[in-house]
């Protein structure tokens, strides 16, 4: 068109950039007279900031012009996902370290010293834990990496929330005495529309964090009632808390508040990553309050739906 005859590519696409740009393949493209092999390069643009797959190429047109021709493959998402994947990799690999440091040490000094039953007890818990950790750890990361490869799909389903709650609570109550896990029951009918699978880890994420953000023990309620067109879960401890200013932050990739200077809580900074990818793929959201009274609430709104009988659903 009109607008880009005679002009230099760089100004228009480039946004009235001054100049060729550094990446420029145009001297690469002709060599002695003769067309060379298309040139490939990644680049960003300036004007979206998003990336391209550049494939440049000399070629004669046929009204007998040189031209260039130039494909660019928008690879954005590829690229971002690359990043993700990096950073990924390096905060779970970190993570991933003490557990398994654990296990080998504590399967070596089994294996290695004949201990009486009630002695190796306690080590095998260890053991146990360690290795449920690692376990967590894998199906959070897988399960959040095939998420941001829109690989995950979901079966949505009637489900009812206290079949979620005391699944969690089987899963959790034996492995911390020092807490206590409360289901209030008055919400016991309620039912969203959802993919059992996915909301389960949702609920498991908040409640193994307040158990692990309460390091002294307490209790640990788990809630739901019907506002509106949603049901709100909630998941509330007496632990640690979370700082003013922060319960906006924590949802946000491979973030972890500070703790160095209350107790060292390990974690990869990915469960509530995950929870909230789950919940927004269900149209719901999730947010978090520190309580006055010590501890904090995690809620997440999910679409409610009116079935008859629903407690017979999910069990
Ligand atoms: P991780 O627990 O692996 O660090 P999460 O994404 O689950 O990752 O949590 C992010 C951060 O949010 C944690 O590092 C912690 O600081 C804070 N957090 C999460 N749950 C709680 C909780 N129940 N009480 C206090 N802080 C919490």
């Amino acid at each position: 068109g009109p607008d880009w005859v005679g002009r230099p590519c760089y100004e228009i696409m480039q946004g009235n950039q001054q100049g060729a740009c550094s990446f420029c393949t145009k001297d690469q493209l002709v060599k002695d007279g003769r067309l060379q092999p298309p040139c490939v390069s990644e680049v960003r643009n300036a004007r979206n900031q998003r990336w391209y797959q550049c494939i440049s190429k000399a070629m004669w047109w046929p009204d007998g012009r040189l031209v260039r021709l130039e494909i660019a493959i928008d690879i954005t998402e590829h690229k971002e996902m690359e990043r993700f994947k990096d950073e990924l990799l390096s905060a779970v690999s970190h993570e991933m370290r003490t557990p398994l440091t654990a296990v080998l040490g504590y399967s070596e000094f089994l294996m290695n010293n004949p201990l009486p039953t009630e002695e190796q007890q306690p080590l095998m818990e260890i053991l146990y834990r360690e290795a449920d950790r690692l376990s967590t750890l894998i199906n959070n990361f897988l399960h959040l990496q095939r998420l941001k490869a829109r690989r995950e799909s979901y079966d949505f389903q009637p489900t009812v929330v206290a079949g979620l709650f005391d699944q969690a609570k089987l899963t959790f109550e034996s492995r911390s005495p020092k807490h206590t896990l409360i289901i209030d029951r008055s919400g016991e009918m309620l039912t969203v529309l959802g993919d059992p699978e996915g909301l389960q880890l949702i609920v498991d994420n908040l409640v193994s964090n307040a158990i692990k953000y309460s390091p002294a023990g307490g209790t640990v309620t788990m809630t739901a009632e019907k506002t509106g067109d949603e049901i709100v879960l909630s998941v509330t401890d007496q632990g640690i808390g979370i700082p003013q200013g922060e319960t906006g932050k924590i949802f946000a990739q491979f973030y972890r508040v500070d703790n160095t200077d209350r107790r060292q809580v390990g974690g990869a900074g990915l469960g509530l990553t995950l929870a909230q990818e789950i919940a927004s793929k269900h149209c719901g959201r999730i947010w978090a309050r520190t309580n006055p009274e010590g501890g904090s609430t995690f809620f997440v709104a999910l679409p409610a739906v009116a079935v008859p009988g629903a407690s017979a659903l999910r069990q």
